[in-house]
């Protein structure tokens, strides 16, 4: 059986890369491990008077290159092993995006479909108070990820600002409009993407105007991307799915029906907008991109052979296993790994911070040209990294090669400092 640990699926992506490129072994032991891992237990007053207590975790993988970056997540699953996991791939995504940021992440262990309103505030709030020490603009500044969103990170800003008696706009990216944050930021994850997969379409020879989707997950990345690759491409998204199951639709899905159906806290499964199909139906659709925008383990040593698209998208963090990795790659599949393809989130957090940090604003357009640059320079590194080690006769896949590029800026920054 494969192992599905994700800590140890970073950690043997890592590995893998390391050898390829001969990696210092000294900055290897370094970057097999956190550099800072923090467990609180926050009690929390119910609303029904009694007091329950929720596990949270943030790990600041790697500093070398600046402070922390990298979201909090709401998950009943959550483990201290996945938010290690997503503390190194956010370490690789700021190094590949060439932003000046390391790498962390944080987690609570909760069911927030379980949480009234009141409870989702108060333990935000508490979160930000247990771990306000290891975080700030300067040292850890962290983001939305899985249920968790704009209000949310209003609600920790808030917070900190009143543990240190003044407003700290950029301890915390992601936040709404009208207490700074950035133009963009809400749909800047599958934004990103979006200037990926133009790019990698390019490369492909395969007609957007004309290719059929399947998306997993309709949340912060997922749904944009819905909106986005129909907008901007005029592709048609045949399936999507949640967590409560998926639809599928011959002639194209509504987004509408689906947004209407999910902003009461439904299923797309519910929306009526196609006939019902389950997570591992979406998966092996017929299509020709599969944009996996769910969380980690979803394509794996026992579907990956049964993926029938001709590309893969990766905006989820870690949705494909190394296993899975190996057949999608022997299949001749294109599968662009997600910490290229999801920086846009950071890399639009990484402008929120820039425009905290000098209380001065962008347009719109100005962050989506700033983004495009960025996201299109990455795409670019990682292909010829890719054709020169085939030059040299080295096989190696899209993910290797951003490993490749992401760990020698992190080896350098850690050589330069000093750090061995
Ligand atoms: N949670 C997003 C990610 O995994 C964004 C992180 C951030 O903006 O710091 O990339």
């Amino acid at each position: 059986m494969e192992d599905l640990n994700p800590f140890k699926i970073a950690q043997a992506q890592l590995d893998e890369a390391a050898k390829i490129m001969n990696l210092d072994p000294q900055a290897h032991k370094i970057l097999r491990e956190p550099m800072q891992t923090v467990i609180v237990n926050i009690p929390l007053k119910m609303d029904n008077g009694k007091t329950e207590v929720f596990t949270g975790f943030r790990v600041l993988y790697n500093n070398a290159r600046g402070p922390g970056k990298g979201g909090i997540r709401f998950h009943p699953q959550e483990t201290l092993e996945t938010v290690k996991a997503l503390g190194a791939w956010m370490t690789w995504k700021c190094a590949l995006a060439g932003i000046q940021f390391g790498g962390a992440k944080g987690g609570i262990i909760c069911d927030p479909t379980k949480l009234s309103s009141g409870e989702l505030e108060r333990l935000s709030r508490d979160y930000i108070r247990a771990i306000g020490k290891f975080i700030g603009p300067k040292v850890d500044v962290p983001a939305p990820d899985v249920n968790t969103n704009a209000q949310t990170m209003a609600w920790m800003m808030d917070e900190y600002s009143k543990m240190v008696g003044y407003d700290e706009f950029s301890v915390i990216t992601g936040k709404p409009l009208e207490i700074w944050g950035s133009e963009g930021r809400f749909n800047s994850t599958a934004m990103g993407a979006m200037y990926i997969l133009r790019e990698a379409a390019k490369r492909m020879g395969l007609d957007l105007k004309t290719a059929r989707v399947a998306i997993q997950g309709f949340g912060n990345a997922g749904k944009f991307a819905f909106d986005l690759v129909t907008k901007l491409f005029g592709s048609k998204v045949v399936a999507v799915s949640d967590v409560g199951g998926g639809v599928y639709s011959e002639k194209g899905l509504d987004y509408d029906k689906l947004v209407a159906a999910t902003e009461k806290g439904g299923s797309v499964a519910d929306s009526g907008a196609g006939s019902k199909i389950t997570n591992e139906q979406l998966l092996e659709t017929n299509v020709d991109i599969l944009i996996p925008a769910a969380i980690e383990n979803q394509i794996t040593g026992s579907n990956a052979s049964k993926i029938k698209a001709k590309m893969v998208l990766e905006l989820a963090n870690g949705p494909v296993t190394p296993e899975a990795d190996k057949i999608l790659s022997q299949r001749g599949i294109m599968d662009l790994p997600d910490f290229l393809v999801n920086a846009g989130g950071v890399i639009v957090s990484y402008f929120e911070w820039v425009q905290n940090n000098e209380d001065y604003y962008w347009s719109l357009d100005e962050v989506y040209s700033r983004l495009d640059k960025l996201v299109t320079r990455s795409f670019n590194e990682v292909m010829k990294t890719q054709e020169d080690y085939k030059a040299k006769n080295v096989k190696i896949t899209l993910r290797d090669a951003a490993y490749i590029i992401a760990l020698d800026r992190v080896a350098m920054a850690m050589k330069s400092r000093g750090w061995y």
